[in-house]
């Protein structure tokens, strides 16, 4: 099974009527790391007007780029980066899954694009069949939002139709969308479990919505606010408006998003950047190894989410930090190799290391270990540059369970921490130690509260019902020794 991030959108309205394309398209790019799989751009003009291509969004200057400028004229419009996390990784269903998604029934039309995952799949599709919206044309999370969206708007306005999906479904969705009247809105899940934040420009004509803080910088707009979770926002020619549509009762935002998803320029939660927060994970793992200075000779990091960690573990322990391993930049592909062995080759490309290490202990920082397979592959390469001594330091706690909400690890028998202690782990992947940060520094490190966040892969508590069962089933089914299914929840 692949291991894959989330998705990430973007949304804009101009109240000076100017095209609104190129936000979108720099909004996109700023957050390709959020998706490679595919992406897309719905405009509106007298009716929506869609790009939408497998891959990496092209150069500015490509060809398809600039026919875009020409189509995309509208003073509002939409747009996605994709990694599949639900559905499934076929070339021909990639293609019916790219977003935005435009939907419609006799009444409505929509144009939707959205970062999360639904947890409770199968009763949607049968409520929504009973609805008479039984054909599915993607396999997709977004048509059963859209769906159930779809549904609310035939009987009442855009508000009453976001507190049915806020009722209804179980999961996280963090929603941007279109209405064929020219409104653009946003919500989120009331638990807010995926970021969404907004923004504005410096001359106050336009709004954009963006899954994290960066899709405003590279447009330089000003960062307002999160969309707060079980909030809507609207924007149309009469103004802006902002509802809190269902009460938040906690939140329960991704604790991954910390360690790995986001840009370390991206601003999370309650308003540091989220390198800072990196830092202090790393002074954290030196603080936690008080011993460190004596077991270790040099710092390396796994680029590029270690690479703040190592900072503050250099910082507060005083070794050295090597800048030994480099990535080689443009090998993106990861996220499309569902061939193990294809996927290790691909692991192995990416990652350089240089022979200053040579005869040193060494302590490797690293974001997370997940099934084992990078840390194993970059020990490999350590030793065979002649280091003597590897010890390995993960900012992300150990994780012992699976995940319900968009991030692919979705067993228990591929997670490495649900089965080995941390001896057991450092053996298997040829390390001489292994060493997490404490989830209760880890937290404490975000600056939300344990409360505020969804810690679902290391604690095994979820934040909603379904998860839990699901959670429960599938951990007794794996004690009992037989074969997980990959992504059980989604099949119908
Ligand atoms: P493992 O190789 O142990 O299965 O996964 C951990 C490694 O994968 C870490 O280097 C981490 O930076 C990276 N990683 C964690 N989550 C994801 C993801 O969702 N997508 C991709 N491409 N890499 C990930
Ligand atoms: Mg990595």
């Amino acid at each position: 099974m692949l291991l894959r991030e989330a998705c990430g959108v973007f949304g804009v309205f101009d109240f000076g009527g100017r095209p609104v394309f190129p936000f979108i398209y720099w909004g996109l790019i700023s957050q390709n790391h959020r998706g490679h799989h595919s992406y897309g751009f719905t405009g509106l003009d007298e009716d929506f007007v869609s790009h939408r291509s497998l891959g990496i969004i092209p150069p500015m200057r490509h060809p398809v780029i600039k026919r875009l400028f020409k189509r995309l004229r509208g003073n509002v419009g939409i747009g996605h980066v994709r990694y599949a996390t639900s559905g499934r990784d076929t070339q021909y269903w990639l293609l019916r899954d790219i977003q935005p998604l435009v939907m419609s029934d006799s009444e409505n039309k929509v144009a939707l694009a959205f970062n999360g995952n639904l947890v409770n799949v199968k009763q949607l599709r049968s409520e929504l069949r009973r609805r008479g919206r039984g054909s599915f044309h993607s396999s997709s999370d977004v048509e059963l939002l859209g769906g159930v969206l779809l549904c609310g708007l035939r009987r009442s306005d855009l508000s009453s139709a976001v507190e049915g999906c806020m009722r209804t479904i179980e999961g996280a969705f963090s929603v941007v969308g279109l209405t064929r009247g020219g409104e653009l809105f946003a919500f989120r899940d009331p638990l807010g479990i995926k970021p969404l934040c907004y923004g504005c420009s410096q001359d106050n004509q336009m709004f954009a919505v963006s899954s994290e803080s960066v899709g405003l910088d590279i447009n330089d707009f000003r960062y307002e606010s999160e969309v707060q979770p079980g909030e809507l926002l609207v924007w149309s020619k009469d103004g802006m408006r902002r509802e809190t549509i269902v009460e938040c009762r906690r939140r329960a935002f991704c604790s991954f998003e910390f360690a790995y998803f986001a840009r370390p320029d991206s601003i999370l939660g309650h308003g540091q950047p989220v390198y800072k927060i990196r830092e202090t994970f790393g002074r954290n793992l030196a603080r936690e190894d008080p011993d460190i200075w004596r077991r270790v000779d040099v710092i390396v990091s796994i680029p590029a989410t270690g690479d703040d960690a190592a900072y503050g573990l250099h910082e507060e322990s005083g070794i050295p930090w090597e800048r030994a391993i480099r990535r080689h930049r443009y090998v993106v592909d990861r996220a499309f190799i569902s061939d193990q062995r294809e996927r290790e080759t691909i692991i192995s490309k990416k990652i350089n290391v240089k022979e200053a290490i040579k005869g040193k202990r060494i302590a490797v920082v690293e974001d997370s270990i997940v099934r084992g397979d990078t840390s194993r592959k970059i020990v490999k390469k350590l030793r065979r540059a002649g280091a003597k001594e590897i010890h390995m330091y993960f900012t992300f706690p150990r994780i012992i369970s699976p995940c319900f909400y968009g991030i692919d690890m979705a067993t228990f028998g591929e997670l490495i921490g649900s089965q080995h202690t941390e001896e057991e782990i450092a053996k298997l992947i040829g390390a001489d130690s292994v060493h997490y940060q404490s989830l209760r520094n880890f937290v404490r490190a975000t600056g939300m509260s344990e409360d505020e966040l969804c810690l679902g892969c290391l604690t095994g508590k979820y934040p909603t019902p379904s998860a839990q069962k699901l959670a429960d089933e599938m951990r007794k089914r794996f004690e009992a020794g037989e074969i997980e299914m990959g992504r059980i929840y989604e099949v119908a």
